[in-house]
């Protein structure tokens, strides 16, 4: 299939942290604007793009925030104090550049001399934006405001580089899903949803709303394929390259076993490889959908990514091609 790694790029450079979703929903808004029969944000900020059909509500959702720092104070001498916006690995973080959506950008860096970055907190941390005075960085910055690790978009011919394909990806593959005009006769809602990193919040909202039959988030899952030494990732079977995972199970749901079948015979009559996932941590919007208003059959549909949560996740472009083939062939054969 063809895949416009121009938008994905797009998508990845927006400045968009949980809890300000803005600048991404704009651009996802105009692009999917020409393919939805009907579109609205709720009051939470999901982006509810809707393709009318007589058969089963069917959401699919992928969550428009990506990690990211706000400002909690600044000190006398100009220098910024942050808070994390979902997880973060201060390490992770240490010696980068944070970006704020206004275009300035500053130093991450630590307040006190470190044996080994190992016992590294948020506490020790503080951006330096190049000021001198609490005044002057006032003029750029408030408390309240948010910003990013930043890093650059890479691709070569086999996988692409970005600081939060968790869950641009999944934004991107949804917004294909639409231009792609699927044929079906389901009730298909493409939720973009917010405040996915801070707790699934967002999906929340937008599945209470929707009260779908059925729902599947489009996320990212942790490969086992990198050298590590322990952590959740240490066993997991997942590998890069190796095709869409279903997950069966993670820290906050049990997928529904008659929809991940459907799922499998869908890849398995296609010729698309697939994986599974277990983990023993963790969740995502499947796990909203699965247990809000009434509940819905709920799963997720993983894109493998090494390095989740850093500034730089990898992806293969293989594993793009096939989830949306899997995703785009689901809706036009699942009927049960
Ligand atoms: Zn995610």
């Amino acid at each position: 299939m063809n895949i416009d790694y121009k938008l994905l790029e797009k998508l990845v450079n927006c400045i968009s942290p949980s809890g300000s979703e803005e600048i991404v929903r704009e651009l996802i808004k105009e692009e999917t604007k020409a393919f939805a029969d009907e579109a609205y944000v709720d009051t939470l900020g999901n982006l509810i793009v809707h393709k009318k059909g007589k058969g089963k509500k069917v959401m699919l959702a992928a969550h428009m925030d990506e990690i990211g720092m706000m400002v909690t104070s600044i000190d006398d001498k100009g220098y910024i104090k942050i808070c994390s916006l979902g997880w973060n690995n201060p390490i992770s973080l240490a010696g980068g550049r944070a970006a704020f959506a206004n275009g300035t950008e500053g130093v991450i860096h630590w307040n006190r001399s470190l044996e080994n970055h190992g016992n590294l907190t948020f506490e020790d941390l503080f951006i330096d934006i190049g000021t001198t005075c609490k005044e002057d960085t006032e003029r750029k910055i408030d408390i309240g405001d948010v910003c990013i690790l930043k890093s650059d978009f890479y691709e070569n011919e086999k996988f692409v580089i970005g600081r939060n394909f968790d869950d641009r990806i999944g934004c991107y593959l949804l917004i294909e899903m639409l231009k792609q005009n699927i044929k079906t006769e389901l009730d298909v809602y493409y939720a973009f949803t917010v405040q996915e990193e801070v707790g699934c919040r967002g999906g929340k909202i937008a599945a209470f709303n929707i009260a779908p039959d059925v729902g599947i988030a489009v996320d990212v899952v942790s490969t086992g394929d990198y050298p590590i030494e322990k952590g959740y990732s240490k066993d997991l079977p997942v590998k890069l390259g190796s095709g869409p995972s279903v997950r069966i199970k993670d820290g906050k749901i049990i997928s529904d076993k008659n929809l991940n079948e459907a799922i499998i015979n869908i890849a398995k009559k296609n010729n698309i490889k697939y994986q599974v996932d277990i983990l023993l941590n963790a969740g995502t919007d499947a796990a909203s959908m699965q247990q809000t208003g009434s509940g819905a059959a709920s799963t997720c549909i993983n894109i493998p990514t090494r390095y989740i949560h850093s500034p730089n996740e990898m992806i293969s472009k293989r594993d793009i091609d096939e989830t949306l083939k899997l995703l785009c062939a689901f809706l036009e054969e699942y009927n049960n």
